[in-house]
């Protein structure tokens, strides 16, 4: 230990090696309390030279390294869970370039956090395509890493889709990448396309070109009550055909309805006894589209009860029963978090298969989600059996044509379930390809590792 932890200050100097086990514990420690390890070190290099000097001391000293960002990974893939173990923490690679106009773009260090990302972006009369409750501490490194999703996926995709580039460091200390961010390029491995959804198992992200859209100044947002999810489902798709800026489809179900009410001390807007499903839906533009949500709403027979308003603190109150469900249920214990999607027609399906594990192995589902993605988080909580739960929920999915993790990424959490959703060629070819990076297994061992 005290050989690297030498080598490793002499990289990045001695403020930036902690050892202390009281400091170093609330980076072990994942978002849910879920995940607890033990760091050996917790590095914060500074630059990408000094997070290559760091692959390359721990590779050759043959530690592995956790790459950790915000820490609001919800997988148990930011924290140490063998020993001994380095957290790399990205936390000082916080360098931000110029708005680059012409292009639409910007660049930025993997430590800047999404909420960063943003601000910067509108202070260069532009705006961030990615957000999601997290956004004051995840990172951008750790959202391109997870390629997370959000509330915005429904206009503009993941964050796969907004990388123009990156650089990155492989364990052996070799940089890949260029941060040039030309729209069209074609001479092979698209390493943005590589690294996106790697969780930190192929290299560190030390820095990304990203995509910014036009800053919409004005946003109407609505909450509505339906009978049921294939009611939810139906006022999605009248969305799709009859509106041209719907920047956000959220899916609450009744039960998360409840605890997060409860939590913020407030009255859910809009519901009763009747309500099977609430769907915030949110329209942006550079005009006011408040005109256009309500007349988009107005004569679908599947809403019962609306609210609707513009910015300002009446939006933050209903917004707020969406953004802070993660929160309220953590609030309640430490849940299992089961986040899938299936195509948005088997939702119903999806939720009785649910309703069903509950039944037979234990725990209060908390679901919640993002609509027009067929993607729910089955949050449970007082789990039962979670091994059983995981077992009928992840595979009745599968069996739907969805997947075991729509965002969050595989982590520890879902490493045993990847035959689910990947076939054996797959898996094959996945480990060749990291063998081949990382040879000595450095970099973020047993995620993503099909067992
Ligand atoms: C309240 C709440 C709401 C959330 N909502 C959403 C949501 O709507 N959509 C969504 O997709 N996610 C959501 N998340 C999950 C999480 O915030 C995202 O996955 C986020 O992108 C993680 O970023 P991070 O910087 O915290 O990464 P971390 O948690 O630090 O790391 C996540 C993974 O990425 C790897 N990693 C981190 N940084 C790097 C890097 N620079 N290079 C290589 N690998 C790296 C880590 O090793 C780990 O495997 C939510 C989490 C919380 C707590």
């Amino acid at each position: 230990v005290t050989a690297l932890a030498d080598l490793l200050v002499a990289i990045v100097g001695p403020d930036h090696v902690l050892d202390d086990a009281d400091v170093t514990a609330s980076y072990a420690r994942d978002w849910t309390g879920r995940f607890v390890g033990e760091a050996l070190l917790v590095v914060r290099p500074g630059s990408t030279a000094e997070v290559a000097g760091v692959l390359r001391a721990c590779t050759d000293a043959g530690v592995p390294v956790v790459p950790q960002g915000g820490n609001t990974g919800l997988v148990g893939g930011s924290v140490p869970r063998r020993q001994p173990m380095v957290v790399l923490s990205t936390s000082r690679l916080t360098a931000r370039g110029d708005v680059d106009a012409g292009a639409a773009q910007v660049t930025l260090g993997a430590g800047v956090t999404m909420a960063d990302w943003r601000r910067h972006a509108q202070a260069g009369g532009f705006d961030a395509p990615v957000d999601f409750a997290s956004r004051d501490s995840a990172t951008v490194g750790g959202a391109v890493a997870t390629n997370a999703g959000g509330s915005r996926v429904v206009r503009f995709g993941t964050m796969r889709a907004q990388v123009a580039g990156l650089t990155a460091v492989l364990a052996d200390g070799s940089s890949i990448g260029s941060l040039a961010g030309l729209p069209k390029e074609t001479v092979g491995v698209h390493w943005p396309s590589l690294l996106a959804g790697s969780e930190g198992t192929l290299g560190v992200i030390t820095a990304v070109r990203l995509k910014l859209v036009p800053w919409y100044r004005h946003t109407a947002t609505a909450m509505v009550a339906t009978g049921s999810l294939a009611d939810a489902v139906a006022v999605l798709a009248a969305l799709r055909s009859n509106v041209a800026n719907l920047d956000a489809v959220e899916l609450i179900l009744p039960e998360a309805m409840a605890v997060v009410a409860a939590h913020l001390g407030a009255t859910p807007p809009v519901g009763d006894e009747r309500t099977g499903a609430y769907v915030v839906v949110e329209l942006a533009d550079h005009e006011d589209p408040t005109d256009a949500l309500m007349a988009a709403l107005a004569d679908l027979p599947q809403i019962h009860d609306a609210a609707v308003t513009t910015e300002g603190p009446a939006r933050e109150r209903l917004v707020a029963f969406r953004d802070r469900i993660t929160e309220s249920i953590s609030a309640q214990g430490v849940p299992l978090k089961l986040d899938v999607a299936v195509p948005v027609g088997a939702l119903d399906e999806l939720m009785a298969a649910v309703r069903a594990a509950l039944a037979a192995h234990g725990g209060r589902v908390v679901p919640f989600g993002h609509l027009a993605e067929g993607n729910v988080h089955v949050n449970i909580l007082d789990p039962g059996d979670p091994d059983l739960l995981a077992r009928d929920i992840l595979g009745a999915a599968s069996a739907l044509g969805g997947t075991i993790s729509a965002e969050h990424g595989g982590g520890l959490a879902k490493s045993k379930y990847l035959h689910l959703v990947r076939t054996p060629a797959e898996l094959a070819a996945a480990a060749a390809l990291r063998h081949a990076l990382d040879p000595t297994g450095t970099l973020n061992p047993g995620v993503l590792t099909a067992t």
